[in-house]
């Protein structure tokens, strides 16, 4: 038995009413926790309280597994052709599909994104569902020949149970990524929603029955991460677990992992990512899109432009305009359900300490403030989309993931240098180039230490397009073709076709 909690929304943005339940999913029913624990979920745009939810450990996760392990031998797996799967995950997509104003509002209100902004997540996931339902049958091994009387294929076959665990920024959207490629290769799963955003998660798991997912495939556990996130790090019987989170808690799941039964690991980490503005840049598109590279749901995405390098010739132009669109994004911070907010709060208390600390960090290092700087108002965790210039390579607003939004512009002469600052990073998720010479564009883009390019845009992401990074930003990729690779395993099977010993 679970509790339900029902929100009615009578917002500029949307009218109507969400209901979920507040309890763990597991084995296709609403449980209560073993232990009993709870999660306090509060509305970052207020400070106050929305609901409370429950919070598994490690002994909900045994539990889960054990549902998903059954499922996976029973009703799901090997046993369920993949034109099977790819039926029921289209209806899960119809049904995403059908309470998208729902689950947006309640993305809304639990993460302080715009409403307009957090309907785009779920329509992407939804996107993304559709995308994998047709995967589903399409993941084919290869025939190869061998000797003249033996025959060998490959089979891409399911690892079973996969954990995921997700962060706070894109609750769904992070969601739809785990769970749509792991279930349309035949994987079961036990997913662990961030302990701050658990709520659209939670209404998700309430369509799962209605959309035919078998029980104990799909089993949503929330939690904290040293409980639930570490319980399937560690379980033996998970055999891939795929995180998105920070660098630090990255390399915690692939410690975990190596102690125990050496899981596969996919990680979608941390970044620093440059965006780099040429001379040459056609200067209104460059300052358009760099804004949105840092400011778009408040900085807090893994892949923000945070770092923008600016060739000599054109920085006094682009600081004077860019200062300007700073500005914008600034001139109405407020209710994420209002009609012309522009920039809503930070996530929770814990971020918005953690970006004031950087930006009074940028201020003692001697950083100069063009733009913002400040927290916004009283109420809420709102902070002002702010630009520091002058910054050097060693201070820590320019080394170091803000998560938050905060931009940090560095002059650069030539190509050669700004390739050098560019990559000199722990980091290496994502990169763009703003210039109007194709050569150039092409050069930067392929020299640039980063899992993704952006040439003339930022923050392009598409269901079929592979996404991830190099270096200390993450191991795998999700999303596209590419994403099968990582949620099956290769047999290769040997066929006798004619020597008799
Ligand atoms: P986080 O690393 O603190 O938490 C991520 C998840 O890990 C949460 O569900 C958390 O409960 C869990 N966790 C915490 N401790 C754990 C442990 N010991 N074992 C297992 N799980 C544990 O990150 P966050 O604050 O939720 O999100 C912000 C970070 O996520 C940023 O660094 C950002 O760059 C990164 N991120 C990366 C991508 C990407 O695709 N590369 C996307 C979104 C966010």
């Amino acid at each position: 038995m679970s509790k339900s909690f029902t929100h009615q929304f009578d917002t500029p943005a949307y009218k109507g009413t969400a209901t979920i339940e507040t309890g763990l999913f597991i084995d296709g029913k609403w449980v209560a926790p073993v232990e009993g624990g709870e999660l306090e979920i509060v509305n970052p745009a207020t400070g106050k309280l929305i609901t409370k939810v429950a919070a598994g450990s490690k002994a909900d996760v045994d539990i889960a597994v054990d549902a998903a392990k059954k499922a996976y031998k029973t009703s799901w797996g090997l046993h369920v052709p993949g034109k099977e799967r790819g039926r029921i995950l289209s209806k899960l997509a119809d049904l995403i599909e059908a309470n998208q104003q729902e689950l947006a509002a309640l993305e809304s209100l639990n993460v302080g994104k715009l409403y307009k902004y957090a309907l785009g997540d779920i329509i992407g996931s939804t996107a993304t569902f559709r995308y994998y339902a047709g995967w589903a049958d399409k993941v084919h091994g290869k025939t190869i020949e061998t000797d003249e009387n033996k025959l060998a294929y490959t089979r891409h076959e399911p690892y079973g149970v996969c954990g995921g665990i997700i962060p706070w920024n894109f609750p769904f959207g992070m969601l739809s990524w785990k769970i749509a490629p792991a279930l349309a290769t035949g994987n079961v799963v036990v997913l662990k929603p961030s302990e701050i955003t658990p709520l659209t998660a939670l209404k998700f798991a309430g369509l799962l029955n209605e959309a035919g997912i078998p029980p104990g495939v799909v089993n949503i556990v929330p939690g904290y991460g040293p409980t639930v996130g570490q319980a399937i790090s560690e379980h033996p019987l998970i055999a891939k677990v795929a995180f998105t989170g920070s660098t630090l808690v990255g390399r915690k799941v692939l410690e975990a992992s190596s102690k125990t039964n050496l899981k596969v690991v996919t990680l979608e980490l941390g970044g620093k990512s440059p965006n780099i503005i040429f001379d040459d840049a056609d200067l209104e598109q460059a300052v358009k899109w760099a804004s949105m590279g840092i400011f778009f749901n408040m900085g807090q995405v893994c892949t923000a432009g945070s770092r923008i390098f600016v060739q000599e010739g054109i920085y006094p132009k682009f600081i004077e305009a860019f200062t300007a669109a700073a500005k914008q994004v600034g001139s109405a911070i407020g209710d994420p359900f209002g009609s012309n907010t522009s920039h809503g709060p930070q996530v929770s208390k814990t971020q918005f300490d953690r970006v004031m600390g950087y930006i009074e960090s940028g201020k003692k290092a001697g950083a100069n403030v063009l733009v913002g700087g400040e927290k916004f108002g009283d109420d809420g965790f709102f902070i002002q989309p702010t630009v520091f210039s002058e910054c050097k390579s060693d201070m820590a607003i320019v080394k170091e993931e803000i998560f938050g939004p905060v931009a940090a512009i560095i002059k650069f002469k030539d190509e050669s240098e700004v390739i050098e600052m560019a990559n000199d990073t722990v980091y290496g998720l994502a990169c763009a180039v703003f210039t109007e010479n194709v050569g150039r564009a092409i050069r930067v883009a392929h020299a640039l230490e980063a899992g993704m390019a952006w040439v003339n845009c930022y923050n392009s992401v598409d269901t079929n397009v592979p996404f991830g990074g190099y270096k200390q930003s993450g191991i795998g990729r999700e999303l596209g073709e590419y994403a099968l690779e990582t949620y099956t395993q290769v047999k290769s099977v040997h066929i006798n076709i004619g020597t008799r010993l």
